[in-house]
């Protein structure tokens, strides 16, 4: 076994840029990419989330950061594993880091030298997307030849609920609307966190108000325009995940069970075919991942 998620875990708070871990998302060797060696920085506070406070020296840079993927790449390569994607998550919200554009920039380069069938991934709670430029360059990112996957957090379709679960001074709505812009001209993967807080299930105004909200970015995702050589924009995937991991707010927020998910996923798949997409755009995959 080259790592298991929890050694991965930890490793991510002990200052490293590049940790390679299996993703049961990716089914597969990540290598995820943390701009955040030194300290924890995020735009949200998620009960869920499984970074634990830390603090260590190394703080980012990009030289940094090509060495060390470099290396463990050549370190999966001699031991005949295929790397599935370089992933940039870590400890915080990447899109927020000052040398985010610069490290996505040499991070694909990479990619396309060394392990040229591996996707490159990057995990966002979408507050980057407020700044403009990060918005272009994403947006270019997806839809050009980088083939950048953006894997985005939903958590929530209320005000109300997206309070609970992000715990942010973010509002909620000039998020959503951002949101809206992207699936519109850029392909996107949704992610949706279902969990209990404080021993509370999302609300059943909350589950229907997130399904018509996501039968909606399906809509506008199927309507917008596709420009010649880019990849088509809009939803290509849904992914419901639940609590797997230790929190340190635990136990804040509690793993729902997998049949919920499973519920929620069947009526969302229910929505969509009722939604009177366009032919074949309706046909979004739904992965549940308890
Ligand atoms: S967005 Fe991610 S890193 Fe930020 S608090 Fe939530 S789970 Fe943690």
């Amino acid at each position: 076994m080259y790592i298991s998620p929890i050694e991965n875990h930890r490793q991510r708070e002990e200052g490293v840029l590049v940790y390679p871990v299996y993703s049961r998302r990716s089914q597969g060797l990540s290598m995820g990419i943390n701009l955040f060696p030194d300290h924890k920085y995020c735009s949200f506070d998620c009960p869920y989330c499984e970074v634990f406070p830390f603090e260590q020296d190394p703080s980012f840079s990009v030289a940094l950061m090509e060495t060390q993927l470099q290396s463990e790449l050549s370190r999966a390569r001699n031991q005949g594993i295929m790397v599935k994607d370089i992933c940039f998550s870590g400890n915080g919200e990447p899109s927020l880091a000052p040398g985010f554009l610069e490290a996505l920039d040499r991070a694909a380069q990479i990619r396309d030298a060394a392990v040229p069938d591996a996707a490159l991934v990057l995990i966002t709670n979408g507050t980057g997307l407020f700044n403009d430029k990060t918005f272009q360059s994403l947006r270019q990112a997806a839809s050009g030849p980088m083939a950048l996957r953006i894997w985005l957090k939903l958590d929530a379709g209320t005000e109300a609920w997206y309070r609970i679960m992000a715990r942010s001074s973010i509002p909620f709505e000039p998020l959503i609307h951002t949101i809206k812009e992207l699936v519109a001209c850029a392909p996107v993967t949704l992610q949706t966190m279902l969990c209990a807080v404080q021993g509370e299930s999302p609300p059943l105004q909350e589950a229907a108000a997130w399904e018509r909200l996501v039968v909606e970015l399906a809509a506008i995702g199927a309507a917008a325009a596709c420009s010649a050589g880019e990849q088509a924009p809009g939803l290509q995937e849904i992914q419901l995940y639940g609590k797997a991991r230790p929190a340190p707010t635990d136990p804040l927020a509690r793993a729902l069970a997998p049949a919920y998910l499973e519920e929620r996923a069947a009526s969302l798949k229910t929505a969509l075919e009722r939604s009177g997409l366009p032919l074949g755009r309706n046909a979004i995959p739904i992965r549940v991942f308890p």
